[in-house]
């Protein structure tokens, strides 16, 4: 089983979790970019600035940001055995740079998670309440599911065989079962 995983699914639909979990079971890495925009954004660093405006509406932040802040990330020792992707590439821009920069074989394997539009923003209010994220209003999770929709869905065609799905609904436990399952195939 190859250790370069990428988490696709719509927000709310459970892969920070899931790819926390894996993380911890592979012994990879787990970069999630909105993570790290996140702490960007606290840091006011200049890459914060510039993503703060982007974030705040739901709308992705420039590739060109995106995509040398996991490069640079991947260059640590760390990496080397491989990661968990969660939320990088978004789009396909994004998957054609990051496959020119790292090969195309940088991921091996994309584990789509299935989640019913009406659950998933049942989830994200609940998450609005537990982590008081900024981003997880209801005009906000309409307009990041309307982003997802066109600029990540495509994904799935893009990496074509790669592509596991996964039944998203159910408890967390019963979801990284079925994670795992599919990668041992
Ligand atoms: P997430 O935590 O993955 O839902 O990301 C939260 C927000 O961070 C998104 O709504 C985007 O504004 C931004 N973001 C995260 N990852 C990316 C990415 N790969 N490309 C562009 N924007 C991103």
């Amino acid at each position: 089983m190859g250790r370069r995983i990428l988490f696709l699914g719509p927000p709310g639909g459970g892969k920070g979790t899931q790819a926390k979990l894996l993380n911890e079971a592979l012994g990879v890495p787990h970069i999630s970019t909105g993570d790290m925009l996140r702490e960007a954004v606290a840091s006011e660093s200049e890459l914060g600035k510039k993503a703060s405006e982007y974030m705040k509406v739901g709308d992705l932040v420039p590739d060109d940001l995106v995509v040398a802040m996991v490069e640079e990330r991947l260059a640590r020792d760390d990496a080397v055995c491989g990661y968990v992707l969660d939320g990088f590439p978004r789009n396909v821009d994004q998957a054609r740079a990051f496959s020119n920069a790292m090969g195309s074989d940088a991921i091996e394997t994309t584990i789509v998670l299935h989640v019913d539009e009406a659950q998933i923003v049942e989830r994200l209010l609940r998450r609005a309440d537990l982590e008081g994220r900024t981003d997880d209003n209801e005009a906000t999770i309409r307009r990041r599911l309307e982003v997802f929709r066109r600029e990540t869905e495509p994904l799935i065609a893009y990496y074509g065989d790669r592509v596991r799905r996964v039944d998203g609904v159910g408890s967390i436990d019963d979801i990284f079962c079925r994670v795992v399952r599919e990668l041992a195939e």
